[in-house]
C-alpha cells in the first residue's frame, strides 16, 4: 500500500511555518510498511484543497490531511475532502455537545463557528480529539473502484501525534497486511557522491527489492538501505548482504554502518586505542572541539586545545615559530603541520590537529582563495598534512574542514 500525505494550511506556504506533521507521519507509515508517494501542502483554499483531494484518491491508497479541522472560516478540509467524494457534511449532535462541554468546562460560553468542528462528512467516523477541540474524520470505502483510506487529522502537532497513536494506528493495522522492514545507514565522509555512487551503483541495482537512496551533505555520504519481507529475519538477511557488498567496495571509506556519527566512530577509536587528541584551530574557531565535546565522555580521549585566530597566538599557544608564518602566511601547509606538532607537544596528547585556511567570504586572494584550507594531523608517527579547496560559504567551508580532520584522525586510528 502507498500513502500519500496533504498539509493544509496557507502559514505553511510561507517561510515562517513548517510542515513537520508529515515527516512524522512519514515515519509512522513506514515502520507499518506504508510508503509515502506523495506529499502535497496546500492553502486554505477551498477549490485547491478541493482538486489536491480528487487527485490523491485517483493515485493513492492511504490519503491523511492535516490541518483546517478548526472552527475559524478558513479551516476547510472538511468541506473540500466532502465535495471531493461528492457527500455531505452531517452536523452531529453529540459531538456539539462534548464542545458545549468543554467550553462550560474552561468556562467560556461556546461560540457558534465552533459548531462547524461538528460536521462529519458522510460515512466517516469521527475520531475524538484527547488534546484538543477538533475531532478527526476516518473514511474507508471503494472510490472508481478503488480501497481508499481519508483520514483528516487536526494541524497542532501534539493532537495530531494523539490522535494518529490512539486512533488510527490501530485501525490502519488491522487493514495493512503486517510487513517487515529492516534498514541500514552506511556512511562515508569525504568522497565526492559522484565517486560512490559510480562504484556502488552497479551492487545495488542488482537489488530490486532493496531500497537504496544516497544523501550526500557537509562533507557526508550516507547510503540508506530498507528492505520490506513478510519477515524480519528475510528483510534484515536481505540488506545484510547488499551492505556486506557494499562495504567490500568501499572498504575503510565506510565508516559507520549502524547511523553512528563520524564523532562517535573517532571516540570509540580513540578510547580502544587509549590515546588523546587536541586541536589548534584557527579558520574553524573551536567547531572542531565543538564537535568533538557534544559527546558525553569525551574528557575520556579530548584534552581540548586552543583556538589560535591571530598569528600572535599561533606563536603563543600552538608554538608556531613567527618566522615560519613570516615566510610562509598563516595559511600554508607549514603552519598547518606546525600547529598541529605544537599543540600536540603543549597538551601532551597522542595526536595534534591543526587547522588553518580562508573561511570567506572575504580575505581570500589570488594565492589562498576563498576556501583553501590545510589541515594537518601529527602523531607519533610523524605529521601528515591535507590540502584541499573547499567549496560554498563560510560555514560549509567551515564544516567541511572539521570532517575532514575527524576523518584524517579516523583513519590514522584504523
Ligand atoms: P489548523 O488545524 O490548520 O488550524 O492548524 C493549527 C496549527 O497547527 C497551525 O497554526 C500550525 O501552527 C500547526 N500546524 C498545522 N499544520 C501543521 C503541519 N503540517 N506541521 C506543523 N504544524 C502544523
Ligand atoms: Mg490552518
Amino acid at each position: 500500500m502507498n500513502a500519500e500525505i496533504i498539509a493544509v494550511g496557507s502559514e505553511l506556504l510561507t517561510p515562517h511555518r513548517q510542515d513537520t506533521n508529515s515527516l512524522y507521519l512519514t515515519e509512522k507509515l513506514n515502520d507499518l510498511g506504508v510508503e509515502v508517494r506523495f506529499k502535497c501542502i496546500v492553502g486554505d483554499d477551498l477549490e485547491a484543497l478541493t482538486a489536491a483531494a480528487k487527485l490523491a484518491m485517483r493515485r493513492s491508497d492511504i490519503i491523511l490531511f492535516s490541518g483546517g479541522l478548526g472552527p475559524t472560516e478558513d479551516d476547510l478540509t472538511r468541506e473540500a475532502v466532502a465535495d471531493a467524494l461528492g457527500l455531505k457534511l452531517q452536523r452531529d449532535p453529540q459531538i456539539i455537545a462534548q464542545l458545549e462541554e468543554r467550553f462550560a468546562k474552561r468556562g467560556y460560553k461556546m461560540t457558534p463557528n465552533n459548531a462547524r468542528q461538528a460536521d462529519v462528512i458522510a460515512s466517516a467516523a469521527a475520531l475524538p480529539n484527547s488534546l484538543g477541540s477538533a475531532p478527526g474524520q476516518w473514511i474507508a470505502g471503494k472510490y472508481d473502484g478503488q480501497d481508499r483510506i481519508l483520514v483528516l487529522l487536526p494541524g497542532p502537532p501534539y493532537e495530531l501525534k494523539a490522535m494518529f497513536e490512539t486512533e488510527c494506528l490501530p485501525r490502519l493495522r488491522a487493514r495493512i497486511p503486517e510487513q517487515h522492514i529492516a534498514t541500514r545507514i552506511l556512511k562515508m565522509a569525504m568522497i565526492p557522491e559522484s565517486q560512490v555512487d559510480a562504484r556502488v551503483a552497479p551492487i545495488y541495482k542488482t537489488y530490486t527489492d532493496v531500497a537504496t537512496t544516497i544523501l550526500a551533505g557537509g562533507g557526508e555520504i550516507q547510503l540508506h538501505l530498507r528492505c520490506r519481507k513478510d519477515s524480519q529475519a528475510e528483510a534484515e538477511a536481505r540488506v545484510e548482504e547488499l551492505a556486506e557488498k557494499i562495504e567490500d567496495e568501499m572498504g575503510d571509506a565506510i565508516f559507520s554502518r549502524k547511523g553512528e556519527t563520524i564523532e562517535q566512530i573517532v571516540s570509540y577509536l580513540l578510547q580502544m586505542r587509549g590515546m588523546t587528541l587536541a586541536a589548534a584551530e584557527s579558520c574553524t574557531g573551536g567547531m572542531l572541539a565543538e564537535r568533538i565535546t557534544s559527546l558525553s565522555g569525551s574528557s575520556r580521549y579530548f584534552l581540548g586545545g586552543a583556538v589560535v585566530y591571530s598569528n600572535a597566538l599561533k606563536t603563543q599557544f600552538a608554538n608556531v615559530p613567527k618566522s615560519l608564518i613570516d615566510q610562509h602566511g598563516a595559511v600554508s601547509r607549514e603552519v598547518a603541520a606546525a600547529m598541529a606538532e605544537g599543540i600536540r607537544k603543549r597538551c601532551l596528547a597522542s595526536y595534534g590537529v591543526g587547522i588553518t585556511g580562508v573561511a570567506g567570504p572575504t580575505g581570500g586572494t589570488e594565492q589562498k582563495p576563498v576556501g583553501l584550507v590545510y589541515i594537518a594531523l601529527a602523531g607519533e608517527e610523524g605529521t601528515q598534512i591535507v590540502e584541499r579547496n573547499f567549496p560554498g560559504d563560510r560555514q560549509r567551508v567551515r564544516q567541511f574542514s572539521t570532517q575532514q580532520a575527524l576523518e584524517m584522525v579516523r583513519r590514522a586510528l584504523l
